[in-house]
């Protein structure tokens, strides 16, 4: 067994302790291996360990990484791949993230959402979105403000080639009731969108509280791989050549 299936091990027994311990199914939180920085090699070790979910962050990166994988995976037969990405997205990105991506966890505006269901190819079933939420309100976070939240879910919903899912946020460390917050926003807005029901938050240092307040999917990268090089979490450039 690879160190990162013995590492995915582990992080399995702790979401299932945390699931448990919040009177929660541990098959109710999903699991999305963070592989940003990591080869295919890496990601064809867990793939045949039955892991289906992975996170990138960079596409330039990603996409090479993915056809590789989906190679590898294709002549062993393991479980099919679902591709999540966990990353800022600039307009000019959209469609080959429309065409090679299962979920987009980083929608935080309007426009950004209209690319994606328009780029999303027709024979492909429609793009799972969740809305990325500054829940810390930090100025230098991505992520759509909680008070503005409303309006652009009101807006995202209606788009045919998407399909809004669910919220996701990065907190800010120390925020103790961030979690809580977010999912206090996501019940909030259930009654009007049945669909509304994920939770992507929590990360290898924290999934444990994520659990506890709710988090459906849990973006785990260094429990996984280990640590990245130099790597940190990105945010969107302020300004977007593309946008006008
Ligand atoms: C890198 C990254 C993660 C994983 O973080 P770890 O602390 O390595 O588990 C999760 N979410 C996002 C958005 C990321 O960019």
């Amino acid at each position: 067994m690879s160190v990162f299936s013995s590492n995915l091990q582990a992080v399995r027994q702790r979401v299932a302790k945390a699931a448990i311990a919040a009177g929660r199914e541990p098959r109710s939180v999903r699991i999305i291996a963070v592989s940003k920085t990591f080869g295919a090699q890496a990601i064809a070790a867990l793939s045949s360990t039955g892991q289906c979910d992975f996170g990138e962050n960079y596409l330039q990166e990603a996409l090479p990484k993915m056809a590789l994988a989906k190679e590898e995976a294709s002549a062993r037969g393991v479980a099919p791949f679902v591709w999540h990405m966990i990353g800022p997205l600039q307009s000019n990105k959209t469609r080959l993230v429309a065409e090679h991506f299962d979920w987009v966890h980083t929608v935080e505006r309007i426009k950004i959402a209209e690319r994606l269901s328009e780029q999303r190819p027709a024979h492909f079933a429609p793009l799972e979105v969740c809305i990325q939420v500054n829940i810390s309100a930090e100025a230098t976070k991505s992520g759509v403000l909680p008070e503005a939240l409303p309006e652009l879910v009101l807006a995202v919903a209606v788009l045919p080639r998407i399909r809004l899912r669910g919220l996701m946020a990065i907190p800010r460390p120390g925020d103790a009731s961030a979690f809580g917050r977010l999912a206090a926003l996501r019940d909030s807005l259930r009654a009007e969108h049945a669909d509304l029901t994920e939770l992507s938050m929590g990360m290898s240092a924290d999934l444990e509280d994520a659990i506890a307040k709710g988090a459906t999917m849990v973006r785990v990268g260094t429990a996984i791989f280990g640590a990245r090089g130099g790597a940190t979490l990105e945010r969107a450039p302020s300004s977007d050549p593309q946008d006008s």
